[in-house]
């Protein structure tokens, strides 16, 4: 060990475990990709202000989580703590609402929040996320939930449900803001909850202390504030789910903890995750680009988290079928047979075969070892008397079978083996 461990709420991915958040990765951006969404990549840090502006002053996102930092040069940059206002601000920068919309874009990278460490809770994490800019269309809603719906479901997740709502729009949230409001101070509450009801009411909602749940049972809910607009739109997004078969929960109670979502918002909870339930969510925030300063550019997006997927298929006990890194793997005995061998590794690897090679000088016995830990299916075997003869031993290691190949042919018959198409 060194003297260095990763920093207090964060963790290495290490082989073979790191091949799962590969997989999630792959399986939520792969159906993305199919649907039109391209891919965008913004900086790891941001101007403050952005977040600021476009996460809301008063979420727990901006107040105590971010990590903030004043450069020599002075600027004041967060590193951030989500994606999507750095996804619209890169989208506006490059003008790409003045082009055809929706513009669809989808991302993957590391997030920041200074948070109470916990399981499912970290302060270095991994999402992968997708946003939909400049179109009011139900069917871009659904179309967004159904993509991430049907990849927990390819992942081979069960576990999860779906929680649906439905904010308002700028026609009706400001009446009933104002009877939550009025709802609100009528509670027994701390000054911080109490400053929370004038600057954002409906986050009160999304409280999770149950003295103050226990005291929201009779709070009005947007559910019956929503005007003819929203109500309509929302049926429409219900529908086209249930077309879909994705299940869903309505759940007139669910807020979500960023300022800027407005119609159309979702969480995707899973079972077996204890408190840190939440493995994704998202929603429409047509008031965003505004926000910071844009255009009105109406949108909706997700993000889901990838730690928390991952613990989702471990608490399931699913195992994804990650393929094996190699399929080949080269057991030299002497000088020449390395230099023959590594040849034919590099010339597999050139066609497109995972081929390893035993370094380090190995005996025969350990190199075997290795060859069977690495999960390839063959080994190519030399030594001075197969060279000797012309030949290399390319063995089964299912089948323990094996076969003396010329030199010369080592690496096609390989090929051959795996049923390479242009394998001769
Ligand atoms: P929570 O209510 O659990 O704090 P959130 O509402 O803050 O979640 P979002 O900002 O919506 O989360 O981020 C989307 C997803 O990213 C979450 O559903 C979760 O899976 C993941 N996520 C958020 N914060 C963390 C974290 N600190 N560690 C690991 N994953 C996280
Ligand atoms: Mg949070």
């Amino acid at each position: 060990m060194s003297s260095f461990s990763a920093p207090k709420g964060t963790y290495d991915l290490i082989p073979p475990d790191s091949a799962d958040f590969l997989a999630v990765r792959e399986a939520i951006s792969a159906p993305l990709r199919r649907a039109g969404y391209g891919y965008v990549e913004t900086p790891g840090f941001e101007q403050v202000e952005l977040f600021a502006r476009g996460v809301g002053a008063s979420t727990d996102i901006v107040t105590k989580e971010m990590y903030t930092l004043t450069t020599k040069g002075g600027d004041e940059l967060a590193l951030r703590p989500e994606g999507t206002a750095s996804v619209l601000r890169a989208a506006l920068q490059a003008n790409l609402h003045r082009g055809a919309l929706p513009v669809k874009l989808w991302y993957s990278g590391s997030y920041y929040r200074y948070e109470r460490p916990q399981a499912g809770r970290y302060r270095h994490f991994s999402q992968v996320g997708a946003e939909a800019l400049g179109a009011e269309d139900p069917a871009l809603d659904a179309e967004l939930v159904i993509l991430a719906a049907d990849a927990y479901r390819t992942l081979g997740l069960r576990r999860f449900r779906l929680l649906l709502n439905s904010l308002g729009d700028a026609e009706c949230r400001p009446a009933y803001r104002s009877a939550l409001q009025e709802f609100l101070r009528g509670l027994d509450l701390d000054e911080d909850t109490r400053a929370r009801i004038d600057i954002n009411p409906l986050r009160v909602l999304d409280d999770k202390r149950e003295h103050v749940q226990a005291q929201l049972a009779d709070a009005p809910l947007m559910r019956d504030h929503l005007c003819q607009g929203c109500k309509s739109y929302h049926e429409q997004v219900r529908e086209l789910l249930l077309a879909a078969e994705v299940p869903f929960e309505d759940d007139p109670r669910l807020v979500r903890g960023l300022d800027y979502y407005t119609r159309t918002t979702f969480e995707f909870v899973h079972d077996g995750l204890g408190a840190q339930s939440a493995v994704g969510g998202g929603g429409r925030y047509d008031g965003l680009s505004e926000m910071i300063g844009g255009p009105a550019l109406p949108s909706v997006g997700w993000a889901l988290g990838v730690d928390r997927t991952v613990l989702a298929l471990r608490a399931e006990g699913v195992a994804l079928d990650v393929p094996s890194g190699t399929d080949v793997f080269a057991v030299p005995v002497g000088e020449e047979a390395r230099r023959t061998l590594f040849a034919a590794v590099t010339e597999l690897r050139r066609h497109g075969v995972a081929a390893d090679f035993a370094y380090g000088g190995k005996g025969m016995k350990n190199a075997m070892k290795s060859a069977n830990r690495s999960g390839a299916r063959f080994a190519l075997v030399a030594g001075e008397r197969d060279l000797a003869e012309g030949v290399v031993q390319l063995k089964d290691l299912e089948s323990g079978e094996q076969t003396a190949v010329p030199v010369a042919e080592a690496a096609s018959a390989v090929r051959a083996k795996l049923n390479c198409p242009s394998a001769r």
